[in-house]
C-alpha cells in the first residue's frame, strides 16, 4: 500500500485513561477491540490490555482473535465475528486457544463433527438472540442447545452472550429490561448443566447504566476509545472523563488567497464574498474523509478551528485560513481529529456526517501506517 498523506496518531495513554474509568464500574471487563480496534489499531490494543491484567477480550473475525494472541494477550479471546466454524477454524482455535462465537445450530454441528474422534476440548461463547435479531439462538431453543452440550463434553460453553440494541437509548428502557429477562431466563437453563458458564450482556451503554448483574463480564467498545454512545440523549455523561484516543492529521500543501468574488474547486461549491486566505490539506475521500459533510465543518490549524469549504475532493480538501492570527505556510499541518487547541472530535465529526463516532474511528483508523 502507498503511504497516505494524512497520519494517524493513536494515543494510548488515553486508551489505558479510559479503561481505568471503566473500571470504576467494578464490573469485569471484556474489551471490544474487533475491527482493527475500531480503527485504533488491534495488536498494539491487545497489548495495552495484556499490561492492564484484563483477562477477557472481544476480537471480530477468529483471524482477528488469533492476531490478538499473537500480540502476546494471554486472556480469553472472543471472536464474535465467527462464521459456521470449518475444520480450519477450529483448529485454530485449538491452536491459539480462542473463543469462537457459536449463534446457530449450524455452527454448533460443524464444531462438533470437527472435533469428533478427537480428545481435544473447545471453550465456546454461546449467543443468544434477545432482541437484535441478528446473531444468536431463540429462547426457545436453549433447553436443546443445552442439552447437546451437555451430551458433548468436548464442547465447553464459556460464557454466555447477547447484545442489546437500544441501551443508549432511555426512551428505550423496556426493550432493554426485556433483553436482559430473554438474557437471565436463557442463563438459568445454561446454569443447570454448565454452573460455572460466566454471562456477559452489557456494551458500553449497558456498562454505564448498569442494567446487568454484579458478576456479568461487560463488552466496552466504544468508551475506550473516549466517545460517550448515550451522546445527546439525557443519559449523556453517564462515563465522565473518557479521553479521545484517534487524532488524525494531514499537511497544507497549498496555501493562496482567493479574491472577492473567485470561486474553488469542483462544481466551483465555493465563491469568495470577500477576500479570503485559503488552504488546501492532503486529505479527501479516499482517505475516508468523506465528501459530503454538512456546512460548518472544520479542521483545526494552529489550535484554532477552520472551516472546510467547496467539495472535499479525492485527496485533497480547502479550509478557509483568512481569521487566524498567523497565516499557516505550505507544509503547516492541519488536524482534522484532535490534537491541541479547540481540537475536534469524533463525534464532531460524526454530526457532520450525520453518522456516529464510531464510523468515523473506523474509517479514518484505515489510514494507519504504524
Ligand atoms: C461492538 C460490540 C460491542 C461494543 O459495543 P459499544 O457500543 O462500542 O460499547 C459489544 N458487544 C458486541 C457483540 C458488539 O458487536
Amino acid at each position: 500500500m502507498i503511504e497516505p498523506s494524512c497520519r494517524v496518531h493513536v494515543n494510548w495513554e488515553h486508551f489505558r485513561h479510559n479503561i481505568g474509568i471503566l473500571m470504576q464500574k467494578e464490573h469485569e471487563l471484556m474489551p471490544v477491540i474487533k475491527a482493527d480496534a475500531y480503527g485504533h489499531g488491534v495488536a498494539k490494543a491487545a497489548m495495552e490490555l495484556e499490561r492492564l491484567g484484563i483477562r477477557w477480550a472481544a476480537a471480530g473475525t477468529l483471524r482477528e482473535a488469533a492476531l490478538v494472541r499473537e500480540s502476546g494477550f494471554t486472556g480469553h479471546i472472543v471472536a464474535l465475528l465467527s462464521r459456521v466454524p470449518g475444520r480450519d477454524d477450529v483448529a485454530l482455535a485449538l491452536e491459539k486457544n480462542l473463543v469462537p462465537l457459536i449463534h446457530n445450530k449450524e455452527g454448533l454441528h460443524s464444531v462438533q463433527e470437527a472435533l469428533d474422534g478427537s480428545s481435544n476440548t473447545l471453550d465456546i461463547a454461546v449467543k443468544v438472540d434477545t432482541g437484535m435479531a441478528r446473531l444468536g439462538f431463540p429462547l426457545s431453543d436453549m433447553e436443546k442447545v443445552a442439552a447437546f452440550l451437555a451430551e458433548h463434553t468436548n464442547i465447553r460453553p464459556l460464557v454466555q452472550v447477547s447484545h442489546f440494541s437500544v441501551a443508549d437509548e432511555p426512551d428505550e428502557d423496556a426493550y432493554t429490561a426485556m433483553q436482559c429477562d430473554i438474557f437471565y431466563r436463557a442463563a438459568d437453563i445454561m446454569h443447570r448443566y454448565f454452573p460455572d458458564m460466566r454471562c456477559s450482556l452489557g456494551n458500553t451503554a449497558g456498562l454505564a447504566v448498569q442494567v446487568t448483574k454484579k458478576d456479568d463480564i461487560c463488552r466496552p467498545g466504544l468508551a475506550l476509545y473516549g466517545y460517550d454512545p448515550m451522546f445527546g440523549t439525557s443519559r449523556e455523561g453517564a462515563c465522565k472523563g473518557l479521553l479521545p484516543v484517534m487524532e488524525v492529521s494531514a499537511p497544507i500543501i497549498s496555501v493562496h488567497p482567493l479574491h472577492k468574488g473567485e470561486s474553488l474547486g469542483y462544481g466551483r461549491a465555493y465563491k469568495a464574498a470577500s477576500e479570503r486566505l485559503v488552504g488546501w490539506v492532503a486529505i479527501g475521500y479516499a482517505d475516508g474523509y468523506r465528501r459530503n459533510p454538512a456546512p460548518g465543518t472544520c479542521m483545526c490549524v494552529n489550535g484554532t478551528r477552520v472551516p472546510v469549504i467547496g467539495r472535499v475532493a479525492m485527496q485533497m480538501t480547502c479550509v478557509d485560513l483568512t481569521d487566524l492570527p498567523v497565516p499557516p505556510v505550505p507544509g503547516d499541518i492541519a488536524y482534522v481529529l484532535g490534537g491541541p487547541g479547540n481540537a475536534v472530535t469524533a463525534q464532531d465529526i460524526a454530526t457532520w456526517w450525520d453518522t456516529i463516532p464510531y464510523e468515523v474511528t473506523c474509517l479514518l483508523g484505515k489510514n494507519k501506517t504504524e
